[in-house]
């Protein structure tokens, strides 16, 4: 070097007296010296302007910086007899150019591949297991209750929780596979190379493994599983798309067979696939239709023999198929978010029809109503029970809300807000399946409930299982201390009732006394005082 500009200086640091008789090769990346060398070499051949480098000059800190040179060829120029480099640095733009790269290619939320680095590289891997024989396996994992936990605790917590899947997934897979989140909770894992398909279930039970302890999330413990489809090359689609799809298809199959495992794809699925879409739309069809009706159900004072409330059930009125039961469209309905539709028509139609009944002469009961999470999590939930309450002109006082006990168990700030709202309005709360949730006790002093329904499933056998029985005395003497009504759901036998009542359970609900019926069949009932006075002895209908 015969001359350097004072530029040198705040570009990297180094004094120009300092570099003067030094070989520029003193400064260059190793990496990129034969690079340099050889445009050199073609500098001085050509005798004339080149084309602009990229090379790497180390910064007097020690640090490397990227520049762009321009060489020029002045040798015959008698004030020069040299080469003249113009450089620029452009460390910083190379670093947007990668980011923007990175971003193009990956997920921001869990850095990540994203859908499209995926396609890419699936591609790639079917062509070489088309050379080679080998397979590939698509991996479709979706986490089980991620909407509830977004739902209840909220976005920021379920942005995080999708973050840490991300790092256990990362641990399950080789170097060489890819992971890649697909959009939502929906990850997808490519498995290269593989000597059979049978392969990708050691992964996938190590996938499903890795989510099994719980993850610390604001402060508390959730539980996560999920579920993965499995589709492979070249049996369950020849590109990466249609295995894509399959993956899916399996992993959704699996899913409603039970949470928590993992299914291969088969031809069959499609099939099944086609049908839920069906039920899907025939459902959003139903909502704007209103095909609904609602069936209710006695909750009886297991002293007096009183109808003290009336619980709401919903059915799903169809042409072909008859009534649907709850059980049987409330999950596609929480699924697509048309629950919230449903659960408000729910809700008004159970307030209109108590409204008739008083005014008709009947007194005053409670109509309990079902929710779901999602209704609970939306924020326009409050106004959507005061308005329903203020145009059907029902007391507050005469309704009250079921939640289930899972749900209460995700108690976030904004729904104890919510609950206490509606308490302070006069609404009764009761929490549905108590005993299912295994839940701590010390929510339950936390919160402005006044009933506790025990699960249906503890009073199946209460008489003949011993530890069901153990179960449900525990509830009842909680429940007195706690201050609380406690109900049995499910009463279907007199020895049933009897056992409830001899420990001190004080309202029940059941076949027993009565199944759930239309507006119509239940009026009856609720026209007479005292009806089931002697239900200790025998149900009313024998
Ligand atoms: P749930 O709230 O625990 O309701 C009790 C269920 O037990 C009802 O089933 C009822 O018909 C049934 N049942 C009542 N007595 C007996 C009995 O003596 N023996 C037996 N084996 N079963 C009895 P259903 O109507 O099929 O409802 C099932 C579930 O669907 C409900 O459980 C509730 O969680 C949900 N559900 C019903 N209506 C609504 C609604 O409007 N909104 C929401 N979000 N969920 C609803
Ligand atoms: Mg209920
Ligand atoms: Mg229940």
């Amino acid at each position: 070097m015969t001359y350097c500009s004072p530029a040198l200086r705040t570009l990297l640091g180094w004094d120009p007296e300092e570099t003067l008789g030094r070989s520029v090769f003193d400064f260059v990346h190793r990496d990129d010296a034969d690079m340099v060398r050889a445009a050199f070499q073609r500098l001085l051949e050509m005798r004339k302007t080149n084309e602009p480098v990229e090379l790497r000059f180390r910064h007097r800190d020690g640090q490397w910086r990227t520049f762009e040179a321009l060489g020029t060829n002045c040798i015959d120029n008698p004030h020069i007899r040299g080469v003249v480099l113009n450089s620029r640095d452009v460390t910083d733009r190379k670093l947007i150019q990668q980011r923007i790269q990175h971003l193009a290619y990956h997920d921001n939320l869990t850095g990540l591949p994203n859908r499209g680095l995926l396609q890419d590289r699936l591609g790639h891997s079917i062509a070489r297991a088309e050379r080679s024989g080998r397979k590939v396996a698509v991996l479709f994992i979706d986490l089980d209750n991620f909407k509830n936990i977004n739902d209840t605790l909220g976005h920021d917590v379920g942005d995080e929780l999708l973050r840490q899947v991300s790092r256990r997934l990362t641990e399950c897979v080789r170097a060489g596979d890819t992971i890649a989140r697909q959009g939502g909770d929906e990850f997808i894992v490519l498995l290269d190379s593989l000597e059979d398909g049978r392969g990708a279930s050691v992964v996938a039970q190590k996938i499903l493994g890795s989510l099994r302890s719980a993850f610390a999330l604001g402060g508390t413990e959730q539980h996560v599983s999920g579920s993965v489809g499995i589709a492979v090359y070249p049996e369950d689609g020849r590109d990466a798309q249609t295995l894509m799809k399959n993956a899916d298809t399996a992993m959704f199959h699996g899913k409603g067979i039970g949470k928590n495992t993992y299914q291969y794809f088969t031809s069959q699925m499609n099939i099944a696939v086609k049908r839920r879409m069906t039920l899907e739309s025939a459902l959003r069809r139903a909502v704007l239709q209103k095909d609904f009706v609602l069936h209710y159900q006695p909750q009886v004072d297991l002293e007096t023999g009183e109808i003290l409330a009336v619980e709401a059930l919903v059915r799903w009125r169809t042409e072909d198929s008859g009534m649907v039961m709850p059980g049987d469209f409330i999950p596609l309905a929480e699924e697509t978010g048309l629950i919230n539709e449903i659960g408000e028509w729910v809700l008004r139609e159970g307030c209109r029809q108590m409204k008739e009944w008083l005014d008709r002469g009947l007194k005053p009961r409670r109509i309990a109503i079902n929710l779901s999470a999602r209704q609970f999590a939306d924020k326009a939930f409050l106004d959507t029970v005061m308005r329903v309450l203020q145009d059907t002109g029902l007391d507050a006082r005469l309704l009250e809300l079921e939640i289930t006990e899972s749900q209460v168990m995700r108690q976030t700030e904004g729904m104890i807000l919510l609950l206490n709202r509606l308490s302070e309005m006069g609404v009764h709360l009761a929490i549905d399946d108590f005993g299912t949730g295994y839940s701590g006790l010390g929510y339950l002093k936390r919160l402005p409930i006044q009933k506790l329904k025990i699960d249906q499933s503890f009073i199946r056998d209460i008489t003949v299982d011993p530890n069901d029985t153990a179960i449900v005395v525990a509830i009842i003497n909680m429940a007195h201390s706690l201050e609380l009504d406690t109900i049995a759901e499910g009463v279907e036998t007199a020895g049933q009732l009897a056992l409830l009542r001899a420990k001190g359970c004080r309202i029940g609900q059941g076949f027993f006394f009565s199944a759930p019926m239309s507006a119509e069949g239940v009026y009856p009932l609720l026209k007479q005082d005292n009806l089931y006075a002697r239900a200790g002895a025998r149900s009313p209908a024998s």
